[in-house]
């Protein structure tokens, strides 16, 4: 029996909300798109959306063919493809004045391009109508295809981030189907296709991962040219959902922080409450290549 962790105070925050906001929201559900903000109950809303003016959509359905065991979204077989999705959220990105969206989708592999091409209209669609909104995008693994990668990137986002999530060990007990070699070749794959677009990937700790199991991750991702890393702890979503085993202190994760800087990244995220899309829209400077 895993032994229950207490949250520390330094998690304790309450959701900020105002009525911009909820208008926000309305029109979320209006158009029938899904964003992970909501959907992860993400304490960094009101910042992201109002402040920063960032959010991340979630395309592709909100039923997810995975079910990995740290994830919040349903898990099952999703309808079929909603094609006039793209539209919609480059609408709503103009509506919401976004400078910087992140655009992320439920593993869809049920589908023969993992989704791709829906994606990369969304990107086309995003820039079509918001020259000047930066586009990151963070999909699965696309079943590892090649192609599937290069449908989405022929799209020319801004940034490619596709997450590690967890160490080499924990892998399979933590994400469902998705392997930590075929995430780096996926990340190494990208830098091959397109040297110019900054790549990017996230590790959530608190699992029962060691400090030099971190330390291989950060060496793996810097020897597949990974330019930014972000590093936040995990929480909880539900008791079905596996248990914090531990929570880093702030202290901990600035080390965290200067370790990978200075094994290479360009750029380092890493506290409490750090997602892989926090502060993303000041990343996509520092890691500019061109
Ligand atoms: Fe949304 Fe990411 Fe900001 Fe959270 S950190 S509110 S998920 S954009
Ligand atoms: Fe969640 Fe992504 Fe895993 Fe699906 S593939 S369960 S959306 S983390």
């Amino acid at each position: 029996k895993t032994e229950h962790v207490r949250k520390p105070d330094w998690l304790k925050i309450k959701l900020n909300t105002n009525e911009s906001y909820t208008g926000l929201k309305k029109m979320m559900r209006e158009k029938n798109l899904h964003t992970v903000c909501e959907e992860a109950r993400c304490p960094n809303i009101h910042e992201c959306w109002a402040v920063r003016k960032t959010a991340t959509f979630m395309i592709l359905g909100d039923t997810c063919t995975r079910g990995c065991r740290f994830c919040a979204v349903k898990t099952g077989l999703p309808t079929e493809l909603d094609l006039d999705e793209p539209e919609r959220v480059a609408d709503s990105v103009e509506q919401m004045g976004l400078k910087h969206v992140v655009i992320t989708a439920v593993a869809r592999d049920d589908l023969k391009d993992g989704g791709s091409n829906v994606f990369a209209e969304t990107v086309r669609a995003v820039r079509r109508r918001n020259p000047l909104c930066t586009i990151e995008v963070l999909p699965s693994d696309m079943m590892g295809l090649e192609e599937n990668l290069k449908t989405l990137m022929e799209a020319r986002p801004n940034i490619l981030n596709h997450n590690i999530e967890t160490v080499r060990r924990l892998t399979k007990k933590v994400r469902a189907r998705a392997k930590y070699d075929r995430s780096l070749q996926f990340l190494s794959y990208s830098k091959e296709l397109h040297p110019d677009i900054p790549t990017k990937s996230s590790l959530m700790i608190g699992l029962g991962e060691t400090a030099e199991e971190i330390e291989e991750v950060m060496d793996d991702l810097r020897a597949n040219d990974v330019d930014i890393m972000t590093i936040g702890q995990y929480l909880q979503p539900t008791k079905k959902h596996l248990p914090v085993i531990k929570y880093y202190t702030p202290d901990e994760f600035q080390q965290f922080k200067e370790l990978a800087m200075s094994k290479g990244f360009k750029h380092c995220e890493a506290g409490p409450l750090v997602r892989s899309s926090y502060h993303a829209d000041e990343q996509v400077d520092k890691a500019q290549v061109w």
